[in-house]
């Protein structure tokens, strides 16, 4: 990918007035006529409207991506076409990569170079699936005498994939790659904030041949349409990415219709640097760590625990550099900072900053919002380091989704595992050590499906990504994946001479 300069981008004016849901391949509004406004939130601005599914919008989807699994080719295509069809796809969004990424930019108020690199590593996910899918098969198992047993993995069915605001296209990326190599169908419900690019991707999914109904979106509210396709009893699964609370909820009224379910939930990851760590290098990860996507990430390492004596040093460069962060236009190739979802994310942000406050902490910077020349209307918080918490503070034990990081030092390796290990949450962790026999021990004893060693990025298409505790489970962006979109089938035949008669009859 060519990086495009402050220069170079140059915003083309894709974005429509009017945006449509795709349902059985058509582009339809919704059953009623309504919409829902959808906003830029560096601006406040309304960019666009979608249509506001109501149920029957969603009972619709259903029935298109029932059909589509049941009656319909795409499942019993050859594993190569499937897979052809998908690197298609992935071929369409490349050569579409500036319109992709100018309305993410518009819809969600993170930075160009974030939104780039959240573009391209969706484009990646559809050529990795396209590859993994050929190599999925089942397998031979021994068994006695004159008998096989082989495996096939066919596709779970119906999937309703329900997913956050923080990585809109990408978070679609991970749940639509899977499931449709697999020969799923789907319903994809985005979030109500950040429909735009989801949408885009299923009139994608159209262009590069992939049969009607086999992707279907509608966009609603989740309290109602999402609701619906977690009770539907003719959805075989539910993939959810967001909120631990909802996700309980989503697992219990699954558990009706004995759906199979996979949760990418919250997180509050602890980020620990030792005495013997790179401090160049853990300082510029910890300061992606926690203020990429202006923390709204659930892998944000939002707990910072550094070894007493390298404290001040430390923190001396973190805080300084974290001062000179820039926030301002999310168009510009040098902006490092977007801004916040909308104004009740932020209030909630700002809402814990109080609250940690009130119980003593020190804000060394930032705690407050800002007002960025031109955006004034947009919701900005400053990045915001807190120090002198206790651990059973809210600030430390509950996740923020916001540019918001929590310090304290340590004095122990043991202490250091023990403090990282003290929360419901169990997503991402990292390590800053020079000692590799240290970061191997404190690795295998970290509760988290993901640990980062002297590494600020958190996966690439091919790692497992997902959570222990809290975090939820399953695993997204691996081989394994596509485990969870099938399910494997266990053939046993016999093919001896003499007939069986195992009753003696
Ligand atoms: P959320 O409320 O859990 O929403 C995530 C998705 O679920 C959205 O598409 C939402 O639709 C839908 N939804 C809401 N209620 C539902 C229900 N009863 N049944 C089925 N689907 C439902 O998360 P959020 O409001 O976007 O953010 C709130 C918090 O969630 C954040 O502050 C953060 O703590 C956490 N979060 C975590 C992640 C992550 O990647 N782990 C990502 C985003 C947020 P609507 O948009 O229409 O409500
Ligand atoms: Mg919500």
């Amino acid at each position: 990918m060519s990086v495009q300069t402050k220069e170079t981008f140059e915003v083309k004016g894709v974005i429509r007035k009017e945006y449509e849901m795709v349902i059985n391949g058509v582009r339809v509004v919704s059953s009623n006529g309504e919409t829902m406004a959808i906003y830029n939130p560096a601006t406040n601005e309304v960019i666009a409207t979608v249509p506001k599914a109501t149920k029957e919008d969603a009972e619709k989807a259903v029935q298109a991506a029932r059909e589509a699994f049941d009656h319909g080719k795409w499942r019993h295509f050859p594993v190569n076409k499937r897979s052809r069809i998908i690197n298609k796809m992935a071929a369409i969004m490349r050569k579409r990569f500036h319109e992709l990424v100018e309305l993410e930019v518009l819809n969600t108020g993170k930075s160009l170079t974030t939104a780039q690199g959240q573009v391209m590593q969706a484009i990646e996910d559809f050529e990795f699936y396209a590859g993994a899918i050929v190599g999925h098969r089942g397998q031979v198992n021994n068994v006695p005498g004159a008998f096989l047993n082989y495996t096939r993995k066919e596709p779970v069915g119906v999937c309703a994939q329900i997913i956050p605001w923080n990585y809109p296209l990408m978070m679609a990326a991970w749940k639509v790659a899977p499931a449709i190599a697999a020969g799923c169908s789907i319903v994809l419900k985005p979030a109500s904030l950040t429909p735009l690019t989801a949408i885009v991707l299923t009139e994608i999914c159209q262009e590069a041949g992939v049969p009607n109904g086999v992707v279907n979106i509608v966009t609603g509210a989740g309290a109602t349409v999402g609701d619906y396709l977690v009770e539907h009893e003719q959805v075989n699964k539910v993939a959810f990415t967001g909120s631990t609370e909802i996700g309980k909820n989503i697992m219990q009224k699954a558990s009706s219709t004995l759906k199979r379910v996979t949760l990418e939930l919250g997180g509050k990851s602890p980020n620990i640097v030792f005495q013997d760590a790179d401090i160049e290098s853990a300082v510029n990860g910890s300061l992606f760590g926690i203020f990429y996507n202006t923390g709204q990430s659930c892998e944000a390492r939002s707990r910072l625990y550094v070894q007493e004596d390298i404290y001040d040093a430390f923190m001396e460069k973190f805080v300084e550099r974290t001062k000179q962060l820039r926030l301002g236009n999310p168009m510009d190739q040098t902006t490092q900072v977007g801004s916040i979802i909308s104004r009740s994310q932020l209030e909630t942000i700002d809402a814990y900053v109080q609250s940690a406050k009130e119980e003593g902490a020190t804000i060394v910077t930032g705690g407050c919002e800002v007002k960025i020349e031109g955006f004034e209307k947009g919701h900005w918080y400053a990045p915001t380091i807190i120090t002198n918490v206790t651990h059973d503070m809210k600030v430390v034990q509950e996740e923020i989704f916001g540019p918001v990081v929590v310090v304290m030092p340590f004095k122990t390796e043991k202490e250091a595992i023990q403090l990282a290990n003290d929360t419901q949450y169990g997503l991402g962790s990292a390590i800053w050590t020079t000692d590799q026999a240290r970061a191997t021990r404190v690795a295998n004893q970290i509760e988290a499906g993901i640990v980062m060693v002297n590494c600020p990025f958190s996966a690439f298409p091919g790692t497992p990504f997902g959570g222990y505790k809290q975090s939820g489970f399953g695993r997204e962006l691996c081989v394994e994946t596509l485990d969870l979109y099938t399910e494997d089938k266990s053939i046993l035949s016999y093919y001896g001479a003499r007939p069986l008669n195992p009753l003696g009859v």
